[in-house]
């Protein structure tokens, strides 16, 4: 299994680092993060060390993502989340501060101080076909 010894998540892992676990599998661990976005944020990290999502083999996406809806499930039942965010951050423009793949689950509530900060762009002419057929052919 890949591994980093540089990568706080690997150390994490490892047990080399504290952090505070909820959920264990042979290839993920789910951890409470340290500065939740709202507390009871969860981290799903894959124990094996791939930096962006498209570096994941899609076994272990495929593990990653069949854990969710338990864990969202958990978040409702257990905090009273009224819903979740499930986000990844791949990338440095995307906001990747950790360089080793992992899913944020983030429990919401009616009232919380979250506001993301997207904006919205809009297609025009052909722009939504032509950037569909871009994807579909990098699909391969
Ligand atoms: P990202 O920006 O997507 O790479 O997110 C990294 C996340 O890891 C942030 O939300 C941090 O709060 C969290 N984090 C960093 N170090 C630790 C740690 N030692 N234990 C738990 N969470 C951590």
């Amino acid at each position: 299994m890949s591994r980093d010894s540089n990568c706080v998540f690997c150390r994490i892992v490892a047990g080399d680092i504290p952090s505070t676990r909820v959920l264990e599998t042979d290839d993920a661990i789910v951890i409470l993060d340290i500065n939740p976005v709202v507390k009871g944020h969860l981290l799903v990290i894959p124990r094996a060390h791939h930096v962006l999502v498209g570096d994941l083999p899609d076994d272990l996406a495929g593990h990653v993502g069949s854990l969710l809806p338990r864990l969202t499930r958990s978040l409702a039942s257990a905090l009273g989340a009224e819903g979740t965010n499930v986000v990844i951050n791949s990338g440095r423009v995307a906001g990747q501060e950790i360089d080793h793949c992992h899913w944020h689950l983030i429990p919401r509530f009616s009232g919380d101080p979250v506001r993301w900060p997207w904006p919205r762009d809009a297609y025009s002419g052909d722009d939504m076909a032509r950037t569909a057929s871009r994807i579909v052919d990098g699909l391969g």
